[in-house]
């Protein structure tokens, strides 16, 4: 591999993406620059608006930033961030019945999201060869005359002033402006996949005492078909819990409080709402609505500059309700890494096959599974899907029975496996053995 010790990579926007590709990058290059347009130290900023809502980090991305920032997760319950395993400490409702607990050996830290996006920029920050550069647009790309090239960023009003780059990487977020950048320099209009989902928010931070959640650090109360309502309820720092409600196609939680809490007792189970119950409500309740999934297909382009790369939201922001995002972003910083590692002179063109292949398309068909399920949602169900749907319908429901099928389904949630490992014939044998052992007139038993 060509050293890259004398080169400058810049990387827009320091949100999970632009700080899990800035760790990848400093052990390449010489110097590495995050530019963000928010003050990154403000608790709730402009650029982020998700960010006061439950956000879940999944077991596959916690295993990435152990990797990479060793020991984190005890920095972050020093600093008061709860942590416990997986399929023990978290309550998860499938299905509407309570998944079986057990010991996965997986472990999982519960925080607010800004806590655990300031410990990652913290353990970035004192890297030595990044540099975090707050309160600066990115205004634009700067492009060679021909357009083939990207060589730096424009920051400052009307893009006036350049820093320049021997890489520039796109983690601005879903919002991402590089769309239009290319177009105006000749490279086309990159084709986004939308799948309509009118997925609605609501979130209160809340005063709960320890014992309303049982030992549990969270209660995750899943959305299925048969109740299409869901619900987080996360213990974060100190003795205050984030409680997000939310509904699919339409069917949003209201902001008022008692619209609120009656959301909340509708669900599937009681769990969140026995919580408000107890718990001293220390916000508002705010909303955030999220139409469609997107995805942009840089990796069909014909024509793309030399010198840019994106990842994170900006490439493909998913369903939120699978609490994948940051782990999504961690997941594609390491194909990041794996490209800059292997190729000689890195292409873009081969940078999104290997995005594509490793890491998006798997997550995008995941999540595309799960919202086919429900019949609101726009899309064209073929035999083998509706069949894969009744099977992966069938094994959440076992799951909730036996406990070797609860970690099966939580390592698949958590990214750890393949949406396949659900439809393995040895997990689908164990599904109908724990299923016929149920008498079938009740159903399975809780
Ligand atoms: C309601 C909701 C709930 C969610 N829950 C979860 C969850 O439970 N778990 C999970 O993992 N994910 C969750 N997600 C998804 C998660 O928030 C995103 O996937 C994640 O933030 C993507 O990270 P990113 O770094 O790509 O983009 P972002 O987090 O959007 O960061 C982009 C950054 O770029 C900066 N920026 C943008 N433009 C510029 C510019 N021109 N110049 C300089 N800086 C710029 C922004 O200020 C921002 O800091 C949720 C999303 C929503 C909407």
């Amino acid at each position: 591999m060509k050293s890259r010790a004398e080169d400058h990579a810049v990387v827009v926007g320091a949100g999970p993406a632009g700080l899990f590709a800035a760790r990848v990058l400093a052990d390449v290059f010489g110097r590495v620059t995050v530019v963000e347009r928010d003050d990154p130290a403000d608790g709730d900023r402009r650029g982020v608006p998700q960010s006061g809502h439950a956000h879940d980090f999944l077991a596959r991305g916690h295993q990435i930033t152990e990797e990479w920032f060793p020991g984190i997760g005890e920095e972050m319950v020093a600093g008061g961030a709860h942590a416990g395993d997986i399929a023990r400490d978290v309550r998860w409702v499938i299905a509407g019945r309570p998944l079986v607990r057990s010991e996965s050996g997986l472990a999982t830290v519960i925080s607010s999201r800004v806590f655990r996006e300031g410990h990652l920029r913290a353990r970035v920050e004192a890297l030595p060869r990044v540099r975090l550069l707050g309160g600066q647009d990115v205004a634009g790309l700067s492009f060679s005359d021909d357009g083939s090239v990207v060589d730096g960023v424009l920051l400052g009003p009307g893009g006036a002033g350049k820093l320049p780059a021997d890489l520039v990487v796109d983690a601005s977020g879903r919002g991402s402006r590089t769309p239009v950048w290319l177009e105006e320099h000749g490279h086309g209009r990159v084709t986004e996949e939308k799948l309509k989902v009118d997925v609605g928010y609501a979130t209160q931070v809340v005063r709960a005492p320890g014992d309303a959640f049982a030992g549990d650090v969270c209660i995750n109360i899943v959305a299925s078909p048969d109740s299409p309502r869901g619900g987080a309820c996360q213990r974060v720092e100190g003795d205050r819990a984030v409680v997000t409600l939310y509904g699919v196609l339409g069917d949003h939680p209201p902001t008022d409080p008692e619209g609120f809490l009656s959301f909340a007792k509708s669900l599937a189970a009681p769990d969140i709402h026995e919580v408000l119950e107890v718990a001293e409500p220390l916000t508002e309740v705010r909303r955030y609505r999220f139409p469609a999934s997107l995805r942009r297909r840089y990796e069909q382009m014909d024509s793309f500059p030399r010198g840019l790369l994106m990842l994170g939201d900006a490439v493909c922001s998913l369903n939120p309700r699978y609490g994948q995002g940051m782990a999504f972003a961690a997941m594609q910083a390491l194909a990041l890494r794996d490209h800059l590692a292997e190729e000689e002179a890195p292409t873009a063109e081969a940078y999104f096959r290997r995005l594509t292949e490793q890491v998006v398309d798997p997550v995008w068909n995941m999540t595309l599974l799960s919202d086919l399920s429900f019949p609101g949602v726009p899309g064209e169900r073929t035999p083998e899907l509706l069949q894969v749907l009744e099977l992966v319908g069938r094994t959440q429901v076992a799951a909730t029975l036996d406990g070797s099928l609860a970690l099966t389904c939580l390592r698949v949630f958590g990214l750890l496996d393949p949406p396949t490992a659900l439809l393995d014939p040895a997990v689908q044998e164990r599904v109908h053995r724990t299923l016929s052992r149920q008498p079938a007139s009740t159903g399975p038993e809780q």
